[in-house]
């Protein structure tokens, strides 16, 4: 399938995926292999060489996951697809294989808080320096940049903060300084946002989020603009081993088929949530791309084909009011993660960012008060009810 030959609904329900050769199967086959047999030496010699490439092991490749990463990577408009065991083997392998001793990243401050520590507390290990800003102000990343600088790393929207960076222009900046762009896509999919047509070089996804979004398997998925990005990532997967099993790809794929549907019927539930609970008399404010109440309403307009399904909001009564909303909802499950088809509340100052302390919480703009809203694609008015029940206990 080429890029654009077919819209992006259609695409989620066949890309990388033509009924299989043996017997026709319109499902993918699961290849529950991890070693393929070669038919004489000179086809084993010919497939480690790289003349024939079919596949040997499934650390190095596998024919379900080719088809998850050929789907994904045509979502996203890229050249080619990597599937990873979790979201944070794929940031890994993008940290582990371009930076190294004496490189230096930036990064959105509040970004995903394990890709945080990697960078601050693992990385650092070997010699990697980076340093965190408010990639929402291309200024700060501009004074960010040094002659050592590898990449720019940057989540839009943050989370959970919804705060919207200008993938356009910051690619622009790490074109000027010759640096990679990476950016995480976990919170929009490719449904809402296409990092690589505004310019980056690698795009990537936690999978566990919305595009397996059914809440039963952890994935990562790493999307290159080009051959040569994709063959250095495959390089150091292969010898880190955060590879992705085949069941695990073939759920995905499974999930993939519905992601279209499942963005839009949760974004079109967490819009009107948004306007209702922007009157709520329990609510201070409410940030969603979607309300032109958000500081950067104009630039989601421009840069996401829609606002999304995550909802953050600050409760009137800080830590105290949030604790009794999380003990009092129902449907809406307490659970930290996002993206799947059922809703998902949770509070990050006590529970997901507890441990950074009030103060530093408060820098990266996470209120004691504020609740994280994974809005999903039950009945409007249930979801409803059951939060504003919630709200009627503080
Ligand atoms: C969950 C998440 C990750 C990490 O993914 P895992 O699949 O849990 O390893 C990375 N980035 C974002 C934005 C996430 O939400």
């Amino acid at each position: 399938m080429k890029h654009g030959s077919v819209k992006l609904d259609t695409a989620c329900i066949h890309a990388g995926q033509a009924p299989d050769k043996l017997f026709g199967g319109v499902s993918v086959p699961i290849f529950q292999s991890s070693t393929f047999a070669f038919e004489d030496a000179a086809q084993g010699a010919a497939r480690f060489s790289g003349k024939d490439d079919g596949y040997k092991y499934t650390r190095i490749g596998n024919p379900t996951t080719s088809a998850l990463e050929c789907c994904i990577a045509e979502l996203e408009e890229g050249f080619a697809g990597l599937a990873t065991a979790t979201g944070m083997a794929a940031i890994s392998t993008v940290f582990m294989t371009f930076l190294g001793a004496g490189k230096h990243a930036v990064s959105t401050g509040s970004v995903y808080g394990p890709t945080r520590t990697l960078l601050e507390k693992e990385m650092s290990r070997f010699g990697v320096e980076s340093t965190f800003v408010d990639t929402a102000d291309l200024a700060s990343i501009e004074k960010a940049i040094k002659s050592n600088t590898a990449l720019i790393y940057v989540e839009t929207p943050a989370n959970p903060t919804l705060a919207i960076t200008d993938i356009a222009a910051v690619s622009e900046i790490a074109k000027k300084a010759g640096v990679l762009l990476v950016v995480d896509n976990t919170f929009c999919s490719p449904v809402l946002q296409k990092p690589l047509k505004l310019g980056a070089d690698i795009v990537l996804h936690s999978m566990t989020k919305f595009i397996n979004g059914h809440s039963d398997v952890v994935a990562g998925m790493l999307v290159a603009k080009n051959a040569e990005l994709r063959k250095q990532m495959h390089q150091v997967l292969c010898q880190t081993g955060g590879t992705i099993d085949p069941h695990q790809a073939w759920l995905v794929l499974r999930g993939v088929k519905t992601l279209a549907l499942r963005v839009k019927a949760g974004q079109a539930n967490a819009m009107r949530l948004a306007v209702e609970l922007e009157k709520h008399p329990k609510i201070e404010w409410v940030k969603y791309p979607g309300l032109q109440s958000h500081p950067q309403y104009e630039l989601a307009k421009k840069q996401m084909a829609g606002p999304g399904a995550m909802i953050s909001f600050e409760l009137k009564g800080g830590v105290k009011a949030g604790k009794t909303v999380m003990d009092s909802v129902g449907l809406s499950t307490l659970a930290v993660s996002l993206g799947g088809i059922e809703s998902l509340i949770q509070h990050p100052a006590s529970m997901t960012h507890a441990s950074m302390g009030s103060e530093a919480r408060s820098q990266a703009g996470i209120s004691d008060g504020l609740v994280r809203l994974s809005v999903g694609c039950e009945d409007y008015e249930d979801i409803k009810a059951d939060l504003w029940q919630a709200l009627d206990k503080i």
